[in-house]
């Protein structure tokens, strides 16, 4: 943030949502508007169609992912989805908190879980976490099919961790009921603005102003 009176830390939104919620379209409608930096995650998970290295994901295999977490460059990581990992790199994370810039982390629930219990205060501090609450399961369950790029396995486990997850939204600072991408851009939007604005992350640039 930029501004003649007051400077900031950046802001670091945790998003979660059960898979077919619509979470990656609004991540990548949120995307558009330049003003955070979106995580790339690493993952051992093959890519999809269309999917590019460094773009959507850091693909990894498993040996290096491991060791990335052995040498503690991880904020945290997970096993998403029964076995492949997914994980936050955390300098590019601390980086952009620190210059400013917010940033924006889509994660599954127990990597928001392990940010909250963070000791590292410049993260505790900053975090916001949101979760996205899908209609209901049946409404879920229409998604996820529509969709189209899982098997009727893959379906039926995400449906089973989406049940499982969609029991953790007390724990996240805000919830967002799900409803129209577009309703859900605005609501995201407005939680991102009203946080921009609180008293308590500005700091006084040294000018004089009285
Ligand atoms: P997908 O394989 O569909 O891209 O992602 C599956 C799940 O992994 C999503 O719920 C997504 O939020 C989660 N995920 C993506 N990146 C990370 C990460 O860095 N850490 C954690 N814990 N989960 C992630």
């Amino acid at each position: 943030m930029s501004h003649p009176l007051f400077r900031r830390q950046g802001i670091l939104f945790v998003i979660s949502a059960p898979s077919g919620t619509g979470k990656s379209t609004l991540c990548e409608n949120l995307r558009s508007t330049p003003d955070f930096i979106y995580s790339i995650s690493c993952t051992t998970r093959p890519p999809r169609a269309g999917e590019e290295d460094g773009v959507d994901y850091h693909f990894l295999s498993q040996e290096d992912f491991l060791s990335k977490v052995r040498n503690g460059e991880m904020l945290e990581y997970a096993q998403v989805h029964g076995h492949h990992y997914y994980g936050t790199l955390k300098t590019t994370v601390k980086k952009a908190l620190t210059q400013g810039t917010d940033v924006l982390l889509d994660i599954d629930v127990q990597g928001a879980a392990s940010i909250r219990e963070t000791d590292d205060p410049m993260v505790k501090d900053s975090l916001v976490d949101v979760f996205i609450m899908p209609p209901t399961l049946e409404e879920l369950e229409k998604r996820l099919r529509k969709r189209g790029t899982e098997t009727e396995e893959q379906v039926q486990q995400r449906l089973q961790t989406g049940k499982k997850e969609s029991k953790m939204w007390p724990l996240y600072k805000y919830t967002i009921l799900s409803g129209s991408m577009e309703e859900d851009l605005i609501k995201f939007r407005a939680i991102m603005r009203a946080e921009r604005y609180l008293s308590r992350r500005l700091e006084l640039n040294n000018v004089p102003h009285d």
